[in-house]
Formats: structure tokens, sequence, C-alpha cells
């Protein structure tokens, strides 16, 4: 029975890999993902069932289409067999006979983070239509774990996916202050902006969690009143921000009496939260709205600053952290976080010893490192205190 469940999961899983193969190369072109069949790029015939086997087809075939000999990318079938493998760890790590239903959830998750992973790399992109519901699928599948498989409970899932997104938010805002190659130029105002975000992170350094979110709140709710956005000067915030921190880093308990571990949790749920907010907001905005919004197109290249300078970390960034979040709860996201500066570094130094140029933006790295997190987490920080001799 096992057996069998776990390779029908994969099955399906290189299924899916096949889909995501579509979605990757489409989505970004804005074309449908459903219709019309796929084709070969070469000679245009549609391809039929037997073309279309994850994998087998292509090693059939030795990777050329049947009819006019053009080549096929091995992206494609290992993109499939990747998939495959996803899918049946996942099914023999979460057996339904003890765990349940929790597998599905996370089939759905990895999926949509795989498919997040490669148009970014592909196109510097990262659509809204994929992060932000895959924040939704993150918390709310967490109803679906079962208590023993050791994931975040729906509260935990929130918590990780408002924390996620305001350490990329808060490290966005405190590097563009210093530096040019964070800053997103793409701002906008009413009445949600980064204003908020900036509010919440100082309230919550001030006085925790519930200030945080109050604060945040406040500046929205003044913003929809006053009809215009209701600016604070962001170098002076941050100023506060740090002063705040040092002084709860030294550890003086601040007025309200928060210590320094809610200071920081305060800070970045915060943050995190309104700049969630946000992003759904504007996301919904865009939706409704009829003319669409000029955005940088897949032929485009990666977003540049005012200096020409790639941008090192945008802002779709902070929405599939706030996913890997969810997935992963506040601790393990860390964890994965560290992993992938890690990854990107030792990637980014062996592409300039072996002379590339190509610019790999950072979502990839953050989907390895933190699906390194979830499987090696407990095992890493483990060796980690035994280094330290804990
Ligand atoms: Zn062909």
């Amino acid at each position: 029975m096992t057996t069998a469940w776990i390779a029908l999961v994969a099955i399906v899983g290189s299924l899916i890999g096949s889909f995501a193969n579509v979605v990757v190369y489409r989505w970004p072109r804005g074309e449908s993902v459903v219709r019309p069949r796929s084709r070969c790029p070469g000679c245009g015939r549609t391809l039929s069932p037997i073309d279309l086997v994850p994998v087998l087809s292509w090693l059939a075939l030795r990777g050329r289409c049947r009819t006019c000999g053009a080549r096929i990318s091995t992206r494609y079938p290992l993109v499939e067999a990747g998939f495959a493998l996803a899918f049946g760890v996942l099914a023999w790590a979460y057996p339904i006979e003890t765990v349940g239903l929790t597998v599905l959830p996370l089939l759905v998750l990895v999926s949509m983070l795989g498919m997040a992973a490669l148009i970014d790399f592909d196109t510097y992109l990262l659509p809204d239509g994929l992060t932000l519901p895959a924040i939704a699928v993150g918390i709310v599948g967490a109803w679906l774990y079962h208590p023993a498989a050791g994931l975040p409970t729906p509260g935990e899932a929130a918590v990780g996916a408002a924390v996620a997104a305001g350490v990329l938010v808060l490290i966005n805002r405190l590097g563009g202050l210093v530096l040019r190659r964070l800053r997103d130029t793409e701002e906008r105002l009413w009445p949600f902006s980064l204003d908020a975000v900036n509010v919440a992170a100082l309230a919550g350094m001030l006085g925790g969690r519930w200030w945080a979110l109050a604060a945040g709140l406040a500046q929205v709710a003044l913003s929809a009143l006053a009809r215009r956005p209701v600016r604070l000067p962001e170098p002076w915030l941050y100023a506060l921000w740090l002063t705040a921190l040092i002084v709860a880093l030294g550890g003086w308990t601040l007025t309200w009496g928060v210590d320094l571990l809610e200071a920081l949790a305060g800070s970045l749920i915060g943050a995190g939260a309104f700049a969630l907010l946000g992003a759904v907001w504007w996301w919904i905005a865009d939706l409704r709205a009829t003319e669409p919004r000029t955005s940088p197109t897949a032929e485009a290249g990666a977003p540049e600053d005012d200096e020409g300078e790639p941008v090192a970390m945008g802002f779709g960034d902070v929405k599939l952290a706030a996913a890997l979040g969810a997935l992963l709860g506040s601790v393990g996201f860390m964890v994965g976080l560290l992993l992938a500066v890690v990854i990107g570094a030792v990637v980014g130094v062996a592409q300039r010893l072996l002379g590339g140029s190509r610019f790999v933006p950072f979502g990839p790295f953050l989907v390895v490192g933190a699906l390194l997190a979830w499987a090696f987490g407990d095992a890493l920080v483990g060796w980690y205190l035994d280094l330290l001799g804990v």
C-alpha cells in the first residue's frame, strides 16, 4: 500500500511538473496556461499525448521533436523529474496513514514555490498571482496539518508569514537607505504605502506586536481619511528604530516593558503584515483595473535601479518569503534565509570564477534554502549547537 501510494503521488508529481513547464513558459508572456495545447516551437505541430509523457517521451525521442528534429531543452524532463522526486519524498515523509491529509496542502504549496522560483530565474519577476495565493495555501493549509507532522499550526503559519515578509521588507527599507542596489523604485502611495510598514516597524520595536498593528492601522486609516498619503520621513523613523533596537539590545526595558525578543518580533510582524496587506490591496487593484498596469515583460531583463544596476532584492521576494514563512514558521524561515544567502554567495563567487555573467535573482535561492531548512533544519541546528559545545 505505502509503496503504491508513494509511486502514485510521484507520477502525479511528474504530470504537475509537465504542467509547471507550460506555466513557467506562458505565464510571464501573459498567455493562457490551459489553451491552446502545447506545440513544437520548431514545426508548430500540436503535440499528442504520446509526446507528453513526462520524462519518458523526452528520453524515447532523445530530446528531439518527432517530426522536425528540433532540440527540446533538457530542462523540461529535469523539471518533471524534480517534481516527481519532490512529490514522492513528501508522500514518504508525511504518510497518509499516520498524518492524514497533511501532505495535500504541502504538495500544492511546493508546486507553486517551484513554479515561482523558475519564473523568477527566467524573467526576474515573481507573479503576485502565484506568490500571494501561495501564502494563503500555507496559512489555510495549516488547518489540515496533523499535530504529529511537526509543521506550524495555523497561528504559527500566519506569524511565520508576517515575520518572513517583515525581515525582507526591513532589509529592503534599511538597505535602500544605504545602498541603491536594494531600492525598489516601484512605490505606490495611497491608501496603502510603505509608510504603514515603516510606522509599524517602529511601533513594534517600542511596544511589541499589538502596538505595531495598531500604528500601521492608524497610518492607513489617517491616509484614507485625509484622502492622501500621510507620510513621515523614512530616515528619521529608522533612526528612531535603530535607537530603540540598541536600547533593547542593551537589556534596558523600554517604557512599555517589552523585552528584546518581543520588540524584534513586534517590529517584524508589524512591518511584514502591512507589507502583505499592501501587496494584496494593490494586486486586487491591478486585477480590477481596466487598463493593464505597464509591467516589465519577460524580455526586459533584470529590473534595474536608477544607476542601471540590477535590483538585488525586490518586493516580489517579500511575498515569496511570506509563503515560505507560512510553511516553515519563523525560526525555520530564518534558517532557510541564512542558507539562501550562503548558497547565493557560493554560486555568485563560482560564477565570477567561471566567467559567467548572468545575474541570478534571489528568489530561487530563497526557495532552495527554505526547502533545505525544511528537510535538514533540525539536523543543521543540532550540528551547530554541537560545534558551539552547548
Ligand atoms: Zn517539431
